[in-house]
C-alpha cells in the first residue's frame, strides 16, 4: 500500500469516484476501491484521506488513456447502470465497476468463453456489481432477459463492424440522454485508410443514427490506431 504525496485533486465530490492523485510528484489517475485491499492486474493501491484508490493505468485501459488525454468528464456516477461490451479479462471493467460503486451494475457482454472465464475469476468474484454475460454483441435480444436500461453504454470490441455492434445494442438498451464511449480501433475496419479519416466515417455514421457527438480523443501515445468517440442518444 503506497501513501499518496501531496493529496487529490477534484476530489470525491458529486458522487465521482475517480480522481486524480500525486505520487512521488506523478500525477495518477485512480478510482476508489470497491473492494479495499484487492487488485485486479497488479495496479497500485494508494490511501488517500482514509480513502483507498487504485492506480488506473492508461497503457491497459483505453478509458484512463481517453480522460488522460481530457475527454470531458462522462459523467459515470455511483448508481449508474453501465452496458459493456467486450469485457476481455475485466481491467477497464474494473475500473467501471469502482466508479459505479455497491449500488450500480456493470452489464459485462464478452463472446470468447476462456476470456469470459478469467474475467469472472479475476473480477467477477469479489464484486457483487458485475453481471457476466457469455454472448456475441452482435445479437443484443440474447440478453434482453438479463440487461436493463442502462445509463452508458461502452464498447471495446475490435470488430470491422464494431459502431453498428455498439448502436443496435444503444437502441435496444441506452436511456433517452444517455452516452455511449466508443472506443474505435482504425486497424479493424481498413488497414488502407488513414485512422483519422476512419475516426471520421464512424463519428459521422453515429450522428446519422440520433447520436449527439460530443468528442473524439484520439488515444496516441497510448495506444495507436485508437479513438474513443464519446455521444449523447438523442433516443
Ligand atoms: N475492453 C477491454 C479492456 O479495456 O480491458 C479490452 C477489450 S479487447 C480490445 C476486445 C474484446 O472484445 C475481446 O475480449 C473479444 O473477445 C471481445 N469481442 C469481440 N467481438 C465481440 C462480440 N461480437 N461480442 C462480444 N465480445 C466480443
Amino acid at each position: 500500500m503506497e501513501r499518496a504525496n501531496g493529496g487529490v485533486i477534484g476530489a470525491d465530490t458529486e458522487g465521482k469516484r475517480y480522481s486524480f492523485i500525486n505520487i512521488e510528484g506523478n500525477r495518477r489517475l485512480a478510482t476508489v476501491n470497491l473492494v479495499p485491499g484487492s487488485q485486479v492486474y497488479g495496479e497500485k493501491l494508494v490511501r488517500v484521506e482514509g480513502v483507498e484508490y487504485r492506480t488506473w493505468d492508461p497503457f491497459r485501459s483505453k478509458l484512463a488513456a481517453a480522460l488522460l488525454k481530457d475527454l470531458q468528464d462522462p459523467k459515470i456516477k455511483v448508481g449508474n447502470r453501465i452496458l459493456y461490451l467486450g469485457t476481455s479479462t475485466g481491467t477497464t471493467a474494473s475500473h467501471l465497476s469502482d466508479l459505479v460503486g455497491h449500488s450500480g451494475v456493470i452489464f459485462g457482454v464478452e463472446f470468447a468463453h476462456r476470456v469470459a472465464r478469467e474475467f469472472v475469476e479475476r473480477v467477477v468474484k469479489s464484486r457483487g456489481n458485475i453481471v457476466p454475460i457469455v454472448e456475441d454483441a452482435r445479437q443484443p435480444e440474447k440478453y434482453i432477459h438479463l440487461v436493463e436500461q442502462v445509463d452508458a453504454v461502452y464498447s471495446d470490441i475490435a470488430q470491422a463492424d464494431q459502431t453498428d455492434i455498439a448502436i443496435s445494442n444503444c437502441r435496444t438498451y441506452l436511456r433517452k440522454g444517455g452516452c455511449l464511449l466508443l472506443v474505435v480501433k482504425s486497424r479493424s475496419i481498413d488497414v488502407t485508410k488513414s485512422p483519422r479519416s476512419l475516426f471520421l466515417t464512424e463519428a459521422k455514421k453515429l450522428t446519422e443514427s440520433g447520436f449527439d457527438v460530443k468528442q473524439t480523443v484520439e488515444l496516441t501515445p497510448f495506444d495507436k490506431d485508437h479513438a474513443l468517440v464519446s455521444a449523447i442518444w438523442k433516443g
